[in-house]
């Protein structure tokens, strides 16, 4: 197949693309890509001798029906206990049980048993947030709305009789599961996730696994399997010209920043949605159709960020999987702190431990979401450990406790993602994500059909922000274009994934 195809952006979703034009016969196919490496969001690197993944950190779901699990599989990129059918069958919805240890911010231990309450409180509001997504009429604009609304009444009733010391603590991990669910969200603040549409993200069964060589070697895997040369490095694209009407010419021209034009019948663009919003104006001309200008808008797109911190010995149990901080000083329901430069690292909902500790020896992940976590990226790498050693000092009670090494993320900087993922945002509906993925012109144009296709992460309706999600929408853009090839001559196949 002859017809010129060029691919924005060289993540999971625009490598599957190719990959699976490539397979179906297209030879004309060119990735624009920004910077000097392939996997964007998807981004290994070390601490010390230990490998540790600065963008995607999991298989959310691997199970047969995730393309990623498939994938690694195929591969040879996984440890057993991940290919166990046991494994594939656990179904925990998305989040996963870990072995937690409490601190708080007074330096105690704290219990399961204290803690249960208000995660059995938080836990029931969260899933009925997810309702709305099939039933509408949401009685508020956004989940951090319900849940503080839910919980205030509910805390009144069934903590009527509790002391003021315990329910200020209960408030303090309600919070605490707030700031964990902004990192999931990756988002500022609850209250910018729209309720309408919360519910529209599926999980899939299969207990969360990691790549133990780091999630990279999928990116190598797959790109050695495409024509070297197909991917044009530091190669950002500025505009993509489309429906040209000039008689003998494409109907697209994707101008980049150094001035290099590349004419194409289609272009598949997979910038982050970050990126898209900021750049909105000057990426496309003539500008996208108003309705798809306000689902970019509308759906949402922030920050979550990685601190890694390695310690010589560990202060967590054995067995631990995830180390919970809950400040005792908060007294309201909030997911956001008053005042960024004092507090920023108050965000910090707490840390996972990396397993298993023969691979990665006594190193934890600090989760820090929203405004907080783009203010961490400003200070420098010292100013970053001080503030982490403070921090695990008071929680521990032991001020002799020093990280020896100390290493984060900056995804909010990284000028072409601008944040971390995406999630719909407040008045997003599914109809937001189905705009997001239609291709240019919009049905019942005249001129010539599918000039620029959409994929990446944002633009899949129910696993947005996830790898999966991006694989499937890289896909599904290359079989749009194989399916109008194949309706229009025979000799293409089908492509059945
Ligand atoms: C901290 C973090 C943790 C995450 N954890 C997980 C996880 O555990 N599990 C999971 O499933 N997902 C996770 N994700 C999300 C996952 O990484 C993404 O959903 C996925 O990698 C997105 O792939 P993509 O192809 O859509 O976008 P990207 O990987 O962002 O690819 C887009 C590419 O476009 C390039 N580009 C941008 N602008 C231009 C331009 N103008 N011209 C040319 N090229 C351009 C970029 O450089 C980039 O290479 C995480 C993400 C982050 C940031």
């Amino acid at each position: 197949m002859d017809a010129k195809i060029v691919i924005v952006g060289c993540g999971i979703s625009g490598i599957s693309a190719a990959h699976q034009l490539i397979k179906s016969g297209f030879q004309n196919v060119r990735i624009l890509e920004s910077t000097s490496r392939s996997g964007g969001r998807i981004k290994t690197g070390r601490l010390g001798d230990k490998v540790v993944e600065i963008g995607a950190n999991w298989i959310h779901g691997p199970s047969e029906g995730n393309p990623v699990f498939r994938l690694a599989r195929q591969y040879g990129l996984l440890d057993p206990e991940a290919l166990t059918p046991e494994n594939q069958a656990i179904d925990c919805g998305g989040t996963p049980v870990w072995v937690p240890n409490f601190f708080s911010s007074s330096g105690r231990r704290l219990t399961l048993e204290e803690y249960m309450p208000a995660q059995e409180m938080f836990d029931k509001v969260l899933n009925e947030s997810s309702e709305f997504a099939s039933k509408g009429g949401e009685p508020t604009a956004s989940v951090g709305d319900f849940l503080r609304s839910e919980i205030q009444k509910q805390a009144a009733e069934e903590w009527k009789d509790v002391d003021a010391k315990t329910r200020s603590l209960r408030l303090g991990m309600i919070n605490n599961m707030l700031k964990q669910q902004c990192c999931i969200n990756g988002t500022h603040s609850m209250d910018e996730v729209g309720l309408g549409a919360y519910g529209l993200y599926k999980t899939l069964p299969g207990l969360d696994c990691t790549f133990p060589r780091g999630y990279e070697v999928l990116i190598k895997n797959l790109m050695s399997e495409l024509p070297s040369g197909i991917v044009s490095y530091n190669r950002p694209v500025r505009c993509v010209h489309w429906n040209n009407t000039e008689r003998g010419e494409k109907p697209v021209m994707v101008e980049c920043d150094d001035g290099e034009k590349f004419s194409a019948d289609h272009v598949i663009v997979t910038v982050p949605l970050g990126y898209l919003k900021k750049h909105l104006s000057a990426l496309f001309c003539p500008p996208l159709p108003l309705h798809k200008q306000h689902s970019i808008q509308r759906l949402g797109f922030g920050t979550n960020n990685k601190i890694y911190v390695e310690f010589d010995s560990p202060w967590w149990d054995d067995g631990c999987e995830v180390i919970v901080l809950v400040w005792d000083d908060e007294d309201e329901i909030v997911d956001q702190v008053p005042d960024l430069q004092r507090s920023w690292l108050k965000k910090l909902f707490g840390f996972t431990v990396l397993k298993p500790t023969e691979r990665y020896g006594h190193v934890l992940c600090g989760w820090i979401a929203g405004h907080e976590s783009e203010y961490m990226e400003t200070l420098s790498e010292q100013e970053v450990t001080h503030c982490v050693t403070q921090l695990v000092r008071r929680f521990t009670g032991n001020p002799a406790l020093t990280p020896r090494r100390v290493l984060r993320s900056q995804w909010f900087h990284n000028p072409w993602t601008c944040g971390s993922y995406s999630f719909p945002g407040k008045l997003c509906s599914a109809q937001d994500l189905e705009n997001m993925m239609e291709p240019l012109p919009s049905k019942g144009s005249q001129a010539q059909p599918l000039q620029v296709l959409f994929a990446g992460e944002a633009t899949h309706h129910c696993y947005y922000s996830t790898v999966h999600g991006a694989v499937l929408t890289g896909w599904r853009e290359a079989d749009r274009l194989i399916s109008h090839y194949s309706s229009s001559s025979p000799s293409v196949p089908k492509s059945n994934l």
